[in-house]
């Protein structure tokens, strides 16, 4: 079995003219990517690292791309940190995974706390990886059970954790990628996740390794609907990777249809619930497209289930299946509190058993040990979802058993924004409360702080907590809105009683 590198090597000898990376203003070929993640190589192993991972700093581009495959080849784990992300947030991740190098892709000057982190730290700028002809070496490359790349996810404390996947891993998620989905020849594959976020890698791996193209989204693109549906009506997709939420904008615009987008024939969904409503729409205004559904944690390696979505299946179920296991992959459903197997149609916690389960949290034996277990020789992920197995062994998918939420396809733990809050000396207690609609799906967050002394201006004072908040925590965890409380009711048990602060607060 070759490794993901000796079979994207191959790729590149037979597709050197071929576009293997595309941005609204830049284009790739097989021949310049190799070229990029050689030179990278070369520059990390020409400097004297130690063991540790490479975290690479940059936005979703060609060179981002180059340093997350370049470190592999000079056998280091890379670990992507999106540049729109707080320095706070930064800071934690390059402290909790003490990086052997830092792969800087921006070309913008850093901003000078940023600047005096690095500071301490072995850094290679953009610049370094110019090198003509530079020479490919895969002797030291990531392979079998290395680790091949640590993502950062959302932590009940406000700290993030690393989860760490290995080659194998990955390998067993791309071949499934490759087999059991539609293959299409020439693909023009979606790129609309940061590298930070593991949906990217649906999209990275297979692309690459069938001599595809990544067809790149940049944040401007994402985050600004008049840039994103011209950028839309200009490529000729075949494959979308998305999460459900962003695939809806999308729908949005009356362009979006299979007559103005008749390559368009594939939609591959992860990362939250796809509402029957959302597929619907979308078989509606793409009748001749595969549409499938695909669940999985960070922790198991992107996706570990697939349903191919029919309109048949959409009058059978009031909320859509998540398909069955792929290769190498268990699911079962345990009793959370007992950790004990539970039979056909019990809801319980959903438990992924195999070989896409994450090797743990990196550098955190306190929370690997907490989720993750070696049981009868097969690595186990308790993966905080709820859900439940029916007859026909459909998985089905029915919420959490804890405080993670998904927001517009974000990962979310609302005890993380609770802890930020909580480090502002002005506040007392704080909890965070998810606006749920009809369709399941989180519309809002809803902060409700105990102010430690009596607040005059409400306004100023949240606006001082934002303005708090937004240092520490991502864009996109920032709650829409802020309520002032002088003391939170409890429960029987005496705790803060969250339920019935949801029915005071949320009421639509
Ligand atoms: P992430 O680690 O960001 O990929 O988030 C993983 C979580 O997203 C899972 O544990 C689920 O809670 C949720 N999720 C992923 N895929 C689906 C899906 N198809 N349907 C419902 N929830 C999903």
């Amino acid at each position: 079995m070759h490794s993901i590198l000796e079979r994207l090597h191959q790729v590149v000898e037979n597709h050197l003219s071929t576009i293997a990376f595309a941005s609204c203003k830049e284009k790739y070929t097989y021949e310049e990517l190799w070229r990029a993640i050689s030179s990278v190589a070369s520059a990390l192993t020409k400097s004297p690292l130690n063991k540790g991972p490479v975290l690479v700093y940059g936005k979703s581009d060609f060179y981002t791309l180059a340093s997350l495959l370049g470190a592999n080849m000079a056998g280091y784990a890379y670990v992507p940190v999106d540049s729109h992300s707080p320095f706070a947030r930064v800071k934690m991740i390059i402290e909790a995974c003490t990086p052997s190098a830092i792969i800087v892709t921006l070309q913008k000057e850093l901003d000078s706390d940023l600047k005096a982190l690095l500071s301490q730290y072995q850094v290679l700028y953009r610049e370094s990886f110019n090198a003509e002809k530079p020479i490919t070496n895969l002797k030291n490359m990531v392979r079998g059970e290395d680790t091949n790349y640590i993502i950062y996810t959302s932590g009940t404390t406000g700290v993030p954790k690393g989860v760490e996947i290995s080659h194998n891993n990955l390998l067993s998620f791309t071949e499934w990628m490759m087999h059991d989905f539609r293959q299409i020849e020439q693909n023009q594959v979606l790129l609309q996740a940061p590298f930070s976020f593991d949906l990217s890698i649906f999209s990275i791996y297979p692309a690459l390794l069938a001599g595809g193209t990544l067809v790149s989204l940049s944040r401007e693109e994402t985050t600004n609907f008049k840039y994103l549906f011209a950028r839309l009506n200009n490529t000729e997709i075949n494959t979308w990777i998305s999460t459900p939420s962003f695939v809806d904008i999308c729908l949005l615009d009356p362009s979006f249809v299979q007559k103005r987008h008749r390559k368009l024939e594939q939609f591959i969904f992860c990362g939250e619930e796809l509402t029957i409503k959302t597929a619907q729409k979308l078989l509606e205004c793409f009748p001749e497209a595969t549409v499938w559904n695909t669940y999985g944690p960070t922790e198991a390696t992107g996706s570990v289930t697939q349903l191919k979505v029919t309109k048949d299946l959409l009058a059978k179920y009031d909320r859509l299946p998540l398909g069955k296991a792929k290769p190498g992959v268990e699911i079962q459903i345990h009793d959370p509190k007992r950790r004990q197997k539970l039979s056909v149609g019990e809801r319980g916690e959903i438990v992924i058993i195999g070989n896409s389960v994450a090797k743990g949290y990196y550098q955190d034996d306190v929370k690997t040990q907490a989720v993750f277990a070696t049981v009868d020789k097969r690595s186990v992920y308790y993966t905080g979802d709820a859900g439940k197995i029916d007859g026909t062994g459909q998985l089905f998918y029915d919420g959490r058993i804890d405080f993670q939420i998904k927001m517009n396809g974000f990962r979310i733990e609302l005890q993380d924004i609770e802890a930020h809050l909580m480090a502002i000396a002005e506040v007392n207690k704080a909890v965070v409360l998810p606006q749920i609609d009809a369709n399941n799906k989180v519309r809002a967050l809803v902060a409700v702080v105990v102010p430690n002394e009596k607040v005059t201006d409400e306004k100023q004072f949240i606006k001082y907590l934002r303005k708090r908040l937004i240092l520490e925590i991502m864009d996109y965890m920032m709650p829409q809105r802020f309520v002032l409380m002088d003391e939170f009711p409890l429960n029987r048990n005496g705790k803060t009683d969250r339920k019935l602060l949801s029915e005071k607060l949320l009421k639509v």
